[in-house]
């Protein structure tokens, strides 16, 4: 696995890293879980993304990570990564969701709970609130990394302008932002288009790409139909207009490219990604050990030709 520094940090995140929104809730079983994890871990991917509402029901994806660090992972604290965030809804009534302090840090304790953990290595702010004044929820990440709670700070979902302010107040509090999480793959680029990743990076954040095989439609998943048990057939989140014929038609030819580039469609989205220095790691799911296997073999080769990037753009137009 290669390691890439996040940002201008002293921090170092496998180039890949593992998600748990999906195939963790009580819809998974637990070995199925173990061997995700164990699988990762031998392959030198040490990061592991969580969030309060992953499940389903929400909360369950933490608790079941929490068995593995007891079991599985036991003694191996130091050498992993554990992120985990808050922002969206988790509990009823005022206190239960956006950003401010009572509810971030409510959050992340009832977070550590859950893991059987006194810190996570990234706390994240989900996502923007255009209600709270971002002086609030940037001091209430401080306080969670000043208190021990949390040893870096994260953004994850903030737009262009947010990005950079919260930067600001960040590093004037003491507490450098670590990293941006944005949705970022190569169906969905906003994140480089419209700025974000640009504002990251002058901030001296790293960013981190969730959703990089777009759920799955960046693999040969959907090439031949919609296989049974894919997200796609239950994924609440899940785009069904992106397996159209015409979009298949276009997965096809993304395909071909990545064939000629002795990979697969999954490890050419992914080093897609890696090829730009400013994205520090791909945050894949997975609900197999195999595709964990086949995403792991993306690093091995990030460069491309101009062709090869133009070739990729002109099968996506
Ligand atoms: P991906 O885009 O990597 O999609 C993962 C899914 O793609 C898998 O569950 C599997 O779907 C399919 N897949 C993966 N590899 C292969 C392969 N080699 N061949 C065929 N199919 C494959 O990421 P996710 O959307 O799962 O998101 C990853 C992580 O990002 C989350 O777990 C979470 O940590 C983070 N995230 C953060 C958000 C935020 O707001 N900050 C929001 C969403 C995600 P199938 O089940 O069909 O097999």
């Amino acid at each position: 696995m290669k390691y890439n520094r996040c940002g201008r940090s002293g921090l170092l995140l496998p180039a890949i890293s593992l998600g748990l929104w999906h195939s963790f809730g009580h819809n998974a079983s637990p070995d199925l879980k173990r061997d995700l994890c164990r699988k990762a871990f031998d392959l030198g991917i040490t990061h592991f993304d969580l969030a309060n509402n992953y499940g389903p029901p929400p909360g369950s994806a933490e608790e079941a990570f929490g068995d593995i660090l007891r079991t599985d992972f036991s003694g191996l604290r130091d050498r992993l990564i554990v992120s985990t965030k808050a922002g969206y809804h988790m509990w009823d009534g005022p206190y239960g969701e956006w950003g401010s302090r009572k509810y971030l840090i409510a959050s992340l304790d009832q977070s550590l709970k859950r893991l059987g953990l006194d810190y996570v290595d990234i706390f994240y702010s989900h996502r923007f609130d255009p209600e709270t004044p971002l002086e609030e929820t940037m001091g209430a990440l401080d306080f969670a990394v000043r208190s021990g709670r949390a040893l870096y700070a994260g953004l994850s979902n903030y737009p262009p302008e947010a990005t950079r302010l919260a930067g600001q107040i960040l590093r004037a509090l003491g507490t450098p932002c670590l990293i941006h999480q944005p949705r970022l793959n190569m169906l969905q680029r906003e994140p480089l288009e419209q700025g974000v990743v640009e504002a990251a990076a002058h901030e001296g954040m790293g960013v981190i790409a969730f959703s990089p095989l777009a759920q799955g439609i960046l693999t040969h998943k959907y090439l031949d139909g919609i296989p049974p048990g894919s997200r796609a057939t239950h994924g609440r989140w899940f785009d069904k207009s992106q397996i159209s014929p015409a979009h298949v038609a276009r997965l096809r030819k993304l395909n071909e490219i990545a064939r000629a580039r002795g990979q697969t469609l999954a490890q050419m989205a992914i080093a897609w990604l890696l090829h730009d220095k400013r994205i520090t790691a791909a945050l894949m799911g997975a609900s197999s050990v195999e595709q964990i296997e086949d995403a792991a073999g993306a690093a091995k080769n990030t460069a491309f030709s101009p062709e090869e990037l133009r070739g990729i753009d002109v099968a996506l137009a």
